[in-house]
C-alpha cells in the first residue's frame, strides 16, 4: 500500500547524504603526485583508516604516516551512516555468544572500553560531532518480538548491562508510536554521533598530528619489493600516476573492490538506504513525544533504525538490504526509488502524527557484509600489510577497535588483541556467483517472510542457522 502522501513527502528529497551536504564539509586535500615514501601507508580514509593513522601517530609521533583515499575522507559509509556508535564489537551480544562463546565476556569488556576511548578522543581533540551517550531503545512492533526482547534483556543482564524492559505504555511515553508494543532500553552502551563530523574531526586530528593525507587518490595496485610494499596510485582529474613505498600498509577499503583478491570471497557489498526529514516543528516533536534523543530500532529481521539529529530532523533507515549481482558497487545504486517509497510508508505508519512532514534527503551506502556479521582481520605480504573488514553495518564504534588490532598485527606482536579468536579466525567464505546472488536473495526473501509469519523461520533460514550463517537482528 502506498500512502497518498508518500510521493509528495519524497518529491523534493535531495539525492545526497544529508550529513555530507553541509557547508562545514572541508575542502579536499591535493592528490598524491610523484614517488613518495612512508613508514605506514593507510589506504582508505573512512573511520578504519583514520583511526589507524591517528592511533599510529599517537603511539609514535615520529612515525611517518601517509593516508590516501580515492574520494575525500568520510565520503563513503563513514560519512553517511545512522550515527549509532555502539560498544558491541560482535554485532550484538547474541551474535557474540553464538560465535565466540569462550571470549564473548572479554569482547564485551573491550567493546565498552573502546566506546569510552572514542568519547575521550572526541573530547581531547575537541571534535564537534554531537557525541551524546543517549542510549538505544529497541522496540517490539509485533507480539512475537516481545519474547525476543525479554530474552535479549536476560542475556544482557548476565553480562552486567544495565538494560530496562518497558511495557507498552512505558515505551510510548518515551516515543509515541501506535505500533509499539514494548521495548528494551540500553542506557549506556550506545552513543549517538554526527557521522560525517566525526570523520572530518578525525581527519583534522590526523593532520594536526602530522599525518600526510592525499584525497582523490586511488591505489591501483600493490607489489612487494625486498623490504617494503609499493603502492601504485592514480590521482586527481587526470589520474596522474604516483607511488608510495612503505614499510607497512593498512588496507581499510571496507566494501569497495579489494586490492587483495582473497578478500573477495569473504565480503559482499550490501546497499542500505536512508531518509532524512526536514527539521520537525516543536508541535510535531510534541506530537510524538520524543524528548530524550535516544536512538531507536525495531526488532524484526528486516529492521528500521532511526534517530533525531541535533537540528531536530528524524533519520529513518534500514529495512531493505540490497545486493547487486557480482559484488557490484556503483554511484547509481545509491538511489533506489522502491526502497525510499517503502521507507516513507513505514515512517508514516510508525508516526501517523507526522503525516505532513517531508523528506529533505534520501541516500544509500554500501555495507561490508560477511557471513559472521562482525569484523575479521588478516595480514598479507609476509605481515607487511594488515586488513580489517566485515563490520556488517555496525562499524561506527568497532572500527576504532579494529584499527588497534591492525597496528598490533603490523607490529608482528603476540598481544592480547591478536590472540583473540575474533582476530585469528576467519568467517566462512561466500560461494561464487551465481550461487552467491541466489543465496543472498533467498535469504532476504525468507527473512521478510519470517517477519510476516510471527518470526517463524523457514527451512532455508533454519539450515543457515545450523551452519552458523543465520542472522537474527
Ligand atoms: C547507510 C548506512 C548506515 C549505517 N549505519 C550505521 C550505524 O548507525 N552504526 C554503525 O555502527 N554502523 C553503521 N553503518 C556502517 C558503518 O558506517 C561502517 O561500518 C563504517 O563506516 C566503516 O568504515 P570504513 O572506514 O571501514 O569504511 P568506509 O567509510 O567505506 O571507508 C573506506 C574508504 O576506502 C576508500 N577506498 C576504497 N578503495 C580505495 C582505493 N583503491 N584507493 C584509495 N581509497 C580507497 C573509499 O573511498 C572509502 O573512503 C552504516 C553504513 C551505511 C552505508
Amino acid at each position: 500500500m502506498t500512502l497518498p502522501h508518500t510521493g509528495r513527502a519524497l518529491a523534493d528529497a535531495a539525492p545526497v547524504p544529508y550529513w555530507l551536504d553541509r557547508p562545514e564539509r572541508p575542502d579536499p586535500l591535493p592528490p598524491l603526485t610523484g614517488p613518495q615514501h612512508a613508514d605506514l601507508l593507510v589506504i582508505g580514509g573512512g573511520y578504519s583508516g583514520l583511526w589507524a593513522a591517528l592511533l599510529a601517530k599517537q603511539a609514535d609521533p615520529d612515525r611517518d604516516v601517509l593516508l590516501v583515499d580515492v574520494g575525500t575522507c568520510g565520503w563513503a559509509a563513514s560519512g553517511r551512516n545512522g550515527g549509532f556508535c555502539a560498544a558491541s564489537l560482535t554485532h550484538g551480544l547474541a551474535n557474540g555468544v553464538d560465535r565466540f562463546p569462550d571470549e564473548v565476556g572479554e569482547l564485551d569488556r573491550l567493546g565498552r572500553e573502546n566506546l569510552d576511548a572514542i568519547a575521550t578522543t572526541v573530547a581531547e581533540f575537541g571534535i564537534d560531532c554531537d557525541f551524546e551517550r543517549t542510549g538505544e531503545l529497541a522496540v517490539a512492533v509485533a507480539p512475537y518480538q516481545l519474547d525476543g526482547l525479554a530474552a535479549d534483556a536476560e542475556l544482557a543482564r548476565r553480562y552486567g548491562h544495565r538494560v530496562r524492559l518497558l511495557d507498552r505504555d512505558e515505551v510510548r511515553a518515551e516515543v509515541n508510536s501506535p505500533t509499539y508494543l514494548g521495548g528494551m532500553f540500553d542506557a549506556d552502551r550506545v552513543a549517538m554521533v554526527d557521522p560525517a563530523r566525526l570523520a572530518w574531526g578525525l581527519r583534522r586530528a590526523c593532520l594536526d598530528l602530522g599525518v600526510r593525507v592525499h584525497e582523490h587518490t586511488r591505489v591501483t595496485g600493490l607489489r612487494a619489493d625486498s623490504a617494503a610494499l609499493r603502492a601504485a596510485t592514480a590521482g586527481g582529474p587526470d589520474d596522474a600516476p604516483g607511488s608510495v613505498r612503505a614499510r607497512r600498509v593498512v588496507l581499510a577499503t571496507n566494501a569497495f573492490p579489494p586490492l587483495l583478491r582473497r578478500l573477495r570471497a569473504y565480503l559482499v557489498p550490501v546497499y542500505d538506504h536512508v531518509l532524512m526529514t526536514e527539521p520537525l516543528t516543536p508541535a510535531q516533536r510534541d506530537a510524538i513525544g520524543w524528548r530524550n534523543r535516544q536512538g531507536l530500532a525495531d526488532t524484526g529481521n528486516q529492521f528500521h533504525y532511526y534517530r533525531i539529529t541535533a537540528d531536530g530532523r528524524i533519520l529513518f533507515g534500514g529495512y531493505d538490504a540490497v545486493y547487486h549481482y557480482g559484488n557490484r558497487v556503483a554511484p547509481e545504486l545509491e538511489q533506489r526509488h522502491a526502497t525510499f517509497t517503502t521507507l516513507a510508508r513505514h515512517f508514516f505508519t510508525t508516526f501517523p502524527q507526522l503525516a505532513d512532514v517531508r523528506f529533505s534527503h534520501s541516500w544509500g551506502g554500501v555495507i561490508d557484509t560477511c557471513t559472521r556479521f562482525c569484523p575479521f582481520f588478516g595480514t598479507a605480504y609476509g605481515g607487511r600489510l594488515a586488513y580489517a573488514a566485515g563490520y556488517t553495518g555496525l562499524g561506527v564504534g568497532a572500527t576504532r577497535f579494529g584499527a588497534r588490532v591492525l597496528l598490533d598485527l603490523l607490529d608482528g606482536g603476540n598481544t592480547p588483541l591478536t590472540r583473540l579468536d575474533l582476530v585469528r579466525r576467519k568467517p566462512l567464505p561466500f560461494p561464487p556467483e551465481p550461487v552467491r546472488a541466489i543465496g543472498i536473495n533467498l535469504t532476504r526473501w525468507s527473512l521478510a517472510r519470517a517477519d510476516a509469519r510471527e518470526g517463524r523461520r523457514d527451512l532455508w533460514l533454519r539450515t543457515l542457522d545450523r551452519l552458523g550463517l543465520g542472522f537474527d537482528s
